[in-house]
């Protein structure tokens, strides 16, 4: 590989536009892409160097609960599914959230997601585990093929030039993040340092450790809940219902659902399905910050229903 090649290579880390397009067509494993992907997994074997603090733990969580909320509810439920309306900066805001997740920017993850729900499992699917389980949580978006945005199943959204922006630069998100997580230790360590943290700390736990569970409970979506769990509705697809899922991806889990009728604001379509996603959209939509909520029609909540015989 020359010089010149790897430079291209590491300048695509930081500037998506970089990608040629005659690139977009292999289905083998992007190494030089993905290096920085693998890093981040090493990187979290720090903590047995930097050790842990209450502190750096409720920060971690926070900062998956924060970022998880602006993939399922905004990534997810608003950029590809319009289950909601939201204001111009809000809609950028949440897009810079998720960004912050290390899963791409919003256009990427909403092209790619819409494609996989009209073929959900058949031979186009983008991530469907009837291709392989490693492939339907990891190797799809780690190959050149899956790089790029496909721009025809997401006009609606490239009209946004910011978030046309942020797709392109989607990775100085996270960078600028972790970078925050390094000064909020740092701050805390001279203000507080009866908390016993610091920099080095904060930046493993609240960055590093925070995102790769993060990363994982969301991709979890793509495979596990193609496999593991229950079918209500027919959908002509292996999509399910798994309640450990939907604890950890506030929501998501309850994909068998989601199938059924993707655009709904809800995923538990059920009271005793919790959906903390939906929750707090609720709760945002008291304060006027998003609003029309798409709701399940009643008719469909019983429509196609599975018997309990053919539950499989
Ligand atoms: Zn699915
Ligand atoms: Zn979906």
């Amino acid at each position: 590989m020359s010089l010149q090649t790897v430079f291209t290579k590491v300048l695509i880390w930081f500037d998506n536009s970089n990608v040629k397009v005659e690139d977009n067509v292999s289905e083998a494993i992007d190494w030089m892409r993905v290096i920085p992907f693998i890093l981040m997994h090493l990187v979290c074997l720090l903590v047995f160097v930097v050790g842990w603090s209450p502190v750096a733990l409720w920060v971690a969580l926070a900062s998956y609960l924060l970022r998880m909320f602006a993939i399922t509810a905004f990534y997810h439920r608003y950029f590809s599914h319009k289950a909601f309306k939201t204001g111009r900066i809000a809609q950028f805001l949440f897009g810079v959230l998720g960004a912050a997740a290390t899963q791409r920017g919003p256009i990427w993850w909403a092209s790619h997601h819409r494609r996989h729900h009209v073929h959900s499992d058949k031979d186009k699917d983008i991530h469907s585990p009837r291709h392989g389980f490693l492939w339907s949580h990891m190797g799809w978006f780690l190959c050149l093929k899956n790089f790029s945005t496909q721009e025809y199943c997401v006009r609606d959204l490239v009209k946004y030039r910011e978030l046309v922006l942020l797709d392109r630069f989607d990775s100085l998100v996270p960078i600028i993040y972790a970078f925050f997580m390094l000064f909020l230790g740092q701050y805390l360590e001279k203000a507080y340092p009866e908390l016993h943290t610091n920099g080095s700390q904060m930046l493993i736990w609240g960055y590093f450790v925070s995102s790769i569970v993060l990363i994982h409970c969301t991709l979890f979506v793509n495979s596990l809940a193609h496999v593991l769990g229950t079918r209500r509705y027919e959908t002509g697809d292996d999509s399910r219902n798994n309640w450990f899922i939907a604890l950890f991806a506030m929501g998501e889990g309850w994909h068998n659902n989601h199938h059924h009728y993707p655009v709904s604001a809800r995923q538990g379509f059920f009271w005793w399905e919790i959906d903390m996603s939906y929750y707090l959209l609720r709760l945002m939509s008291l304060f006027g910050l998003i609003w029309d909520l798409k709701p399940v029609p009643a008719d469909r909540l019983y429509a196609n229903l599975i018997q309990k015989a053919d539950q499989q």
